[in-house]
């Protein structure tokens, strides 16, 4: 382990740096990243975000997107850039496993590794880490560590700003989640005052949709919405041939489960969705329910207690009834 002083010390000279974020980055994983990645270039850092994977292109506009190599179409490149790495940051994300092979090549690189993140139970594999499950986005936390660990608050110029707003925007899904506290409103008015243009930045995420993604959410919910009242649950399927048809691509489907919740009275939704390789599950629960619970029971995942997600090497059709199948076990849960 690494202390404050001794990462201070690492970071006053211009390092060879990574940052990385979980699988399929949603925009609190790139905001957090480019978000840090804007900060550290002002220094003379060579600072590279490498994402494992593609993300939403209502993400793209983000500044610092040029510069972000994608692993997967550059997994040589890459890994030669992992291997070179003095420090390796590593954002959203708490167990390697979220990194898919990428996980590997981080843990066999001799550079710092520093986690920066707000999910439960971490796994040890860093040097360095500001965590804490309380804050709404890791775009907080890193807003805290330039702030309050660095002291470096003159450094949050309009790019960091404009970075950070849409990590705590987008993951206290636009400030109303119940960890959106005094706290992190203050900061989020703070980002404005830097440089951050809160409308634009909601238009650019919110308004920004296809229309094939407009007629696919339209289908989900006017065709694919199974309601168990019995279970105070609304599950949402989607089968891959679905998601060929309305020609859905990455980000699509973000958010969808969300309206499963909205009807009054339910306490668990699911979007359930057949992909080339898998099945992906995303869970949201009001209150108590612990959602990350059953997906790290009978998913393979995790999560927080009220968003979290699995996945399963099933048919879609035997996820569903797994999925129906466990609901019994949460009946007290989900009816109180
Ligand atoms: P989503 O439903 O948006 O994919 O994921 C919601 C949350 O669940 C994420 O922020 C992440 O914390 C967690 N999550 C999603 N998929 C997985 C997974 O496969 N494994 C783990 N450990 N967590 C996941
Ligand atoms: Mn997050």
């Amino acid at each position: 382990m690494l202390d404050l002083a001794a990462l201070t010390k690492l970071l006053a000279h211009p390092r060879k740096i990574v940052i990385t974020t979980h699988h399929k980055p949603d925009g609190d994983a790139m905001g957090s990243s480019l978000g840090l990645y804007n900060y550290l270039i002002q220094q003379g850092h060579h600072a590279k975000v490498i994402t494992p994977t593609d993300y939403p292109d209502f993400l793209a506009w983000l500044p610092g997107n040029g510069d972000v190599m994608i692993y997967t179409d550059h997994t040589e490149e890459a890994a030669a850039i992992v291997a070179e790495a003095e420090l390796i940051f590593c954002l959203d994300f708490n167990t390697l496993s979220r990194i898919n092979e990428l996980g590997e090549l981080v843990r066999a690189s001799s550079a710092v590794k520093i986690m920066i993140d707000h999910h439960l139970e971490p796994e040890d594999f860093d040097d360095y880490r500001h965590w804490d499950i309380n804050a709404c986005a890791t775009a907080q936390l890193v807003y805290d560590f330039i702030v309050n660990e660095l002291h470096n608050k003159a450094l949050i110029n309009k790019d960091v700003a404009t970075c950070l707003y849409t990590g705590i925007m987008t993951d206290s899904a636009s400030f109303r989640l119940p960890n959106t506290t005094s706290a992190v409103h203050r900061i989020a008015a703070d980002l404005i005052d830097l440089g951050a243009v809160n409308w634009r930045i909601h238009e650019l995420v919110y308004s920004n949709s296809s229309e094939s993604r407009l007629r696919f959410l339209g289908y989900c919910l006017s065709e694919k919405l199974e309601v168990l009242h019995e279970f105070n649950t609304a599950i949402i399927s989607v089968t891959k041939q679905e998601l060929e048809k309305y020609d859905v691509v990455t980000g699509d489907t973000e958010g969808i489960v969300n309206y499963a919740l909205s009807i009054t009275g339910i306490r668990l939704a699911a979007f359930i969705v057949g992909r080339t390789d898998m099945v992906k599950l995303s869970l949201r629960s009001r209150g108590e329910f612990p959602a990350n619970e059953i997906c790290k029971k009978y998913f393979n995942g995790g999560g927080h207690r009220n968003a979290a997600g699995g996945t399963s090497t099933d048919s879609l059709d035997e996820v569903i009834n797994q999925f129906k199948l466990i609901l019994p076990e949460y009946k007290k849960l989900l009816i109180q």
